[in-house]
């Protein structure tokens, strides 16, 4: 048997504990020390299959391609960062002037540049936070409004469960906020809330219903109507678009926001503005100088490389997230083609023509985001049970289960990995064909 400190000190297995990490290879040797008490490889070879059953990083977290055609996948870490983003983000991982001015030596306030870049994208913003994701800016926003035993008003229509079983009510109740709940759940007026404001009466708050859509006999009061009842009015749009977009109509934006009266828009930092995990907060600079000086915002507050990766998505350019969502339906159709050629032309017995088809496709926008709204594009077709083989592969391929079909959508997949793809689906047909 092959001793722990001999195969510690292995080359091969010394090298892996400097890039790895000294915990991962000794659960693997013993792994491998099992594996030759059970006569299942040589004494001999052991070194070299520690070596070759390690994990490729220190963290577990495993990069896959995106074939579902959703954009903000939740399950998939929403939205993917630019690769301007990326290198702020590498920049800004070790020591870094993060609250240091280097011109004068002095303290410098945490995250004005990304501030700055904030305000910037947003007309009309006079002041900007950044706190840790949407749900914590909307927290921070109610909690500092309705401080002191005061209440705030939101329409029943708009009390919305967010995914995971938590629910927006829940959280601003959570700090002790009191809410007073006027409307029906399809319907909710202005003379509801004029109705049900009192002297205690401190803010009103407004949640895009963003996940989810009511149509028929609906009715809801408008942001300038709320901000004209002359309370502070929060108006969280969730989605994080911050100028209107003509391909996301009914999205609401936040310089619309602020232009109809709202006193803070709060929104996600990775869903339609593509950027890191992160809650941003604009609008009035007094209410946004309360929020920052409350004792919450220190808990709710960003580390630095969300601040560089935060920043650099603002000013930077075009984001993954907007390529996807843009993507021409004839470019991908051509990219489709030539994948499926691709799969097609190589020697590859194991994938029968018929099993590889070229159908028309409508990926999501996803992330809680415009639901129901399809992005007509296209995708190559194979059988349903490459949707496990491809999952299991390296890389690892999420697709789309369709009926009986797995469908491998291009439209969150950079075409720079076109190639690598199609050698996972080709080494996927392999493992099928070979019984796995
Ligand atoms: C997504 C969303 C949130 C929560 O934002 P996170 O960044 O996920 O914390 C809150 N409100 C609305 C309307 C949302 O769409």
């Amino acid at each position: 048997m092959p001793r722990t400190d001999e195969l510690l000190a292995a080359p091969g297995i010394v090298s892996a504990i400097e890039h790895i990490g000294a915990r991962r290879v000794r659960e693997q040797i013993r792994l491998t020390q099992a594996r030759v008490r059970r006569g299942h490889i040589a004494a001999g070879d052991a070194a070299s299959d520690v070596v070759a059953h390690l994990p490729a990083r220190a963290a577990s977290l495993t990069p896959v391609i995106n074939a579902t055609g959703v954009v903000l996948h939740t399950n998939l870490g929403r939205a993917p960062l630019s690769a301007a983003a990326i290198e702020a983000m590498a920049s800004a991982a070790g020591y870094v002037d993060v609250e240091l001015d280097l011109t004068s030596g002095r303290r410098s306030r945490r995250g004005a540049p990304a501030i700055s870049a904030l305000i910037a994208a947003v007309p009309g913003a006079e002041a900007g936070l950044i706190v840790n994701n949407g749900a914590a800016a909307l927290l921070l926003a109610t909690t500092v409004l309705g401080q002191g035993g005061g209440e705030i008003i939101v329409s029943r229509g708009e009390i919305v469960e967010i995914g995971d079983g938590f629910r927006l009510l829940d959280l601003m109740t959570s700090t002790g906020t009191t809410f007073r709940e006027v409307g029906s759940t399809n319907r909710t007026r202005l003379a509801d809330y004029a109705d049900a404001m009192t002297p205690a009466t401190r803010a009103i708050v407004k949640v895009h219903p963003s996940n989810f859509r009511m149509s028929g006999f609906t009715e809801q009061a408008s942001v300038a109507e709320l901000a004209g009842l002359g309370l502070p009015l929060v108006h969280d749009i969730g989605s994080g678009l911050l100028r209107p977009h003509p391909l996301l109509p009914d999205e609401p934006d936040a310089t619309a926001s602020i232009a109809a009266g709202a006193a803070v828009v709060t929104c996600s930092g990775d869903k339609l503005l593509g950027g890191p995990q992160a809650g941003l907060i604009v609008g009035r600079a007094d209410v946004v100088e309360r929020m920052s000086r409350h004792p919450l915002a220190r808990a709710l507050r960003v580390d630095k490389t969300t601040l560089a990766a935060l920043e650099a998505t603002l000013d930077g350019p075009i984001t993954p997230t907007w390529s996807a969502l843009s993507a021409p339906r004839d470019a991908l159709r051509s990219r489709c083609e030539a994948l499926r050629a691709d799969l097609l032309g190589s020697a590859m017995a194991a994938l029968p023509t018929e099993d590889v088809t070229l159908v028309p496709s409508d990926g999501l926008v996803g992330g809680g985001c415009a639901p129901g709204m399809p992005l007509p594009g296209w995708a190559v077709a194979l059988p349903s049970r490459f949707a496990r083989l491809l999952r299991g592969g390296s890389p690892a391929v999420l697709a789309r289960v369709d009926r009986d079909r797995c469908l491998i959508d291009l439209r969150c997949v950079p075409a720079t990995l076109d190639a690598a793809l199609a050698e996972a689906i080709r080494r996927a047909a392999e493992r099928s064909a070979g019984g796995a």
